[in-house]
This record gives C-alpha cells, structure tokens and sequence, in this order.
C-alpha cells in the first residue's frame, strides 16, 4: 500500500541521473578525516604526524557524547590540523596519505554468531565502530539504541531517499540487502520491537525488488508515495504507523526508532566483520558534472577527487552542495573531506537569481506544504525582526529545513536561511539565561 503524510511538495527527481550507476570503489590520494562529525563532543586525535595508520585503526575518540574516528585508508599521517569540513566550518581533521595498500589494522575482530552477546554488549560494539545516523543527521547510534530500550515497539529503516537527484541507498538496496537485513536483525535483538518495517518510495523497484528477496518473515516491506520529504524522521514514524511525534518530541516518545539503511548496513559491518564505519555509496551528480555517478569512498575523501572522478566539470557550477537540493548545504571550497553523513555532492548549472528584494505576497503557499504543520510565513517575519518569542511561539525548533516553503514560495524568499538564523537568535538566547 502507498503511504504518505500532511504537506510536502513534488520537486522534479533528476535520479534518472545516477540511479542505474553502481558504486566505482575510489582509492584516493588523500584523505582529510574530522574529528567532529556527529552531534556531541569532538574528538581528540589519538595520532600524530608522521605515523603509519591502518584501514580500521582509531585515530580520535573522546569522553560524554562522542563517538570515535577511524582511519578510512592505510597510510601516512600527514598533518593534524583544522580544515574546512562540508558543514562549512573549520575542524581538527588528521589528513592521510594513503598507501594505496587497503591493509587492514589486525585488531578488527569477525564474529560468526553474535547469540551469547546481550543488548549492550552490542551498543558498546556499535559505539567503537564509530556509528552515527548516515540520513544526514549525524547522531550517535549506540545513543538511540540505549536510549530506546524498553521503549520502543516499532523500528523503521529509512529507505526513502526522497531528496532530488540522490540514489546512493537506491544503490545500497540493490546491491546489499543481506548487510541490510543483517544490521536490522542486530537492532531487533536490542531493541526486541513488536514490528519491523522498511519504508521505501515507490519509484525504487529494483530496490524494493532486491530487499523483498532478502526480508525474513518478522519484518515488512512497505511502499511509500514519492512525496518529499518523504524520509524526514517524524514523516516517517506517521506514514507508516499513523503515529504522530509532538512538537519538540523524540520518536521514542511514540514507541518508534528510526535507522537509515546506509545505518544498518554499518551494523552489520561492525558487528559481523569487526570493521568501523570507514567508507560509504556517495552520490556525485547535478547537471554541472560530465559523468555523474556513484562511488564507495573512504570517509574524509576530498570533493576535488569526487568531481575528478566523476569527469570533471562540464562548465563551472553555480551551486555546489553538500547532500542534495532541498537541504543540502552550499560549499565554497573544494578541498574539504567527506564525513559520515554525507551522502552526496550534487554540482548544479543555471541557480536563479532575483533581481529584486523577495518580498512576500501572503499567498499562504509555504503553510500548505509545510510537513510540520508550521506557519513560515509568519515565522520569516519574527526572524527578520529578531522577534524571539514570537519565534519561540512559532515553534521554530521544529523547523526541520526540508526546504518545501522555500521551493514552493513564488517570492523566492530564502525562507530556511531564514529559519535558520532565528533558531541561531534563539539557541543562543537559551545559553545565555542557563549563564546567568
Ligand atoms: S518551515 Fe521548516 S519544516 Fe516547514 S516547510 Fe519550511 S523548511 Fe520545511
Ligand atoms: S509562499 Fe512565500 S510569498 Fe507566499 S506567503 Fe509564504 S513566504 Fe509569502
């Protein structure tokens, strides 16, 4: 059955673009890895410049909400210092030379049969393998899962995919439903939910396909309508449970947790193969690439060597972003590494420009679409007003900046920066009266 939820919009997909590309392996030459690529705490490097590395070996780990960093190639520390990273500041990252050799650091330990370990033993595993939500998100997975025990009887993968032009986890689906599965099995074994159920939009059927042949008899297949955004977290919980998180909640609060599938694959990997989160499927696409594509590449590869493979530019991009479209961020800079949750770059041709100062007409186009049930309109006008308790009153928090108003506004109005900049006002209101 085709599911779906209140709001979103129809942006053209321009998957067509990459979606029958399977992932070239890239080995490159350098590899600039963060140590902040998750919410919480950064790391400390636990490397200097100088030293050989490992594929697998940790290089940063730290104390609180953290979770550590691995080395993605084998090969040469070559410097420990900040770089600019795809969220658009500056972070320490350990920069690799890579050897070319993939030899693996020998601490990484396989199991065959994991029944005599209990839930958290399996958090711990999935703690030191460095796993974050791959969505984009970033946050630390071992956290969900210790913090979901008990709580929750419905998991979700998210295998949605909605953002325009992305096909990674189109490809994952296709490619390795069985890591999947098995990185799914290992949740349930934590978490012990009554129901299981993959989501994906239905204009996947080779995805959908592959996963059928793989799913065991405990868990669902379920087809959702192509709407984005479809695979925002709460869209989610709702499509396919009916279940509706509140405002300011977590999917916990309703019995639910969500996984990207990208997320289970990196269980499996972990818990079966001893092997961290180190490489990932990323999509290098938009009109502005020669031979868009999709490519398995180590954590912290530069976008230079993403373009370079990809063929280059066609003509000089107008926009270069980090993720897609709707919510990806912009980059100014080329020479910036891959992170965990970075699922695509996507290099675009012709970005209109306005010649005019937006100005809204008050057609109420942005407060149909909005999925989560917001008001941007009036919102755009407490952020450029700085007027923080009308903001607050708005629940601005709740904004998850898919974009929907800002594609569907006829004014053009840069509403999430917007968003973005009265959550900013509004963060830093909170921090200064916990000061006080
Ligand atoms: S206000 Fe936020 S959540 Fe609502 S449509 Fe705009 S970006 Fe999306
Ligand atoms: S869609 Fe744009 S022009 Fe229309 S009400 Fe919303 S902000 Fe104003």
């Amino acid at each position: 059955m085709a599911r779906s939820f209140f709001g979103g919009v129809h942006p053209k997909g321009y998957k067509e673009l990459t979606k029958e590309k399977a992932p070239v392996i890239l080995q490159p030459k350098l590899v600039s890895i963060a140590m902040n690529q998750h919410i919480g705490r950064p790391c400390s490097p636990l490397v200097q410049v100088g030293q050989r590395v490992l594929v697998g070996q940790k290089i940063g780990d730290g104390e609180g909400l953290c979770v550590p960093v691995h080395a993605s190639v084998s090969g040469t520390v070559v410097a420990v210092e900040n770089h600019a990273t795809p969220g658009g500041t500056y972070t320490l990252c350990v920069v690799i030379e890579n050897d070319g050799r993939d030899t693996l650091f020998p601490g990484l330990k396989k199991r065959e049969n994991i029944d005599g370990l209990s839930p958290e033993e399996l958090i711990a595993i999935i703690r030191e393998a460095g796993i974050t939500g791959m969505g984009g998100a970033g946050f630390p997975t071992h956290v969900k899962l210790s913090s979901g025990l008990g709580k929750v009887d419905t998991v979700i993968v998210n295998g949605a995919e909605c953002e325009p032009y992305i096909t990674a986890d189109d490809r994952l689906m296709r490619e390795s439903p069985e890591r999947i599965i098995r990185g799914l099995q290992v949740i349930q074994k934590i978490l012990r939910p009554k129901r299981t159920a993959i989501g994906l939009e239905n204009n996947k059927p080779a995805a959908a396909a592959a996963m059928k042949q793989a799913l065991p008899a405990d868990m669902e297949l379920l087809t959702l309508k192509v709407r984005y955004p479809q695979g925002a977290e709460k869209q989610l919980i709702q499509a396919v449970t009916g279940r509706q998180v509140p405002p300011g909640g977590l999917p916990a609060q309703v019995g639910c947790a969500v996984f990207n599938a990208a997320t289970c694959a990196a269980i499996c990997d972990a818990v079966y193969d001893g092997l961290p989160l180190i490489r990932r499927i990323i999509t290098v696409t938009g009109q502005a690439i020669r031979e868009p594509g999709n490519f398995l590449a180590p954590i912290g590869t530069y976008y230079s060597e993403l373009i370079e493979a990809a063929g280059g530019f066609v003509k000089a991009p107008d926009k270069v972003l980090c993720g897609g479209p709707m919510m990806g961020i912009a980059q100014h800079r080329l020479d910036c590494g891959t992170i965990k949750g970075n699922n695509a770059l996507t290099c675009l041709l012709e970005n209109k420009k306005s010649s005019y100062e937006p100005q809204c007409i008050r057609c109420g186009k942005c407060v149909e679409v909005c999925p989560m049930h917001l008001q941007p309109v009036f919102l755009h006008r407490a952020s450029t007003k700085s007027d923080l308790a009308k903001l607050e009153k708005g629940n601005v928090m709740d904004c998850i900046e898919c974009g929907c108003c800002a594609y569907t506004c006829p004014a053009e109005i840069p509403l999430v920066q917007s968003f973005r900049r009265g959550k900013q006002l509004l963060r830093a209101q909170k921090a200064k009266e916990a000061a006080k």
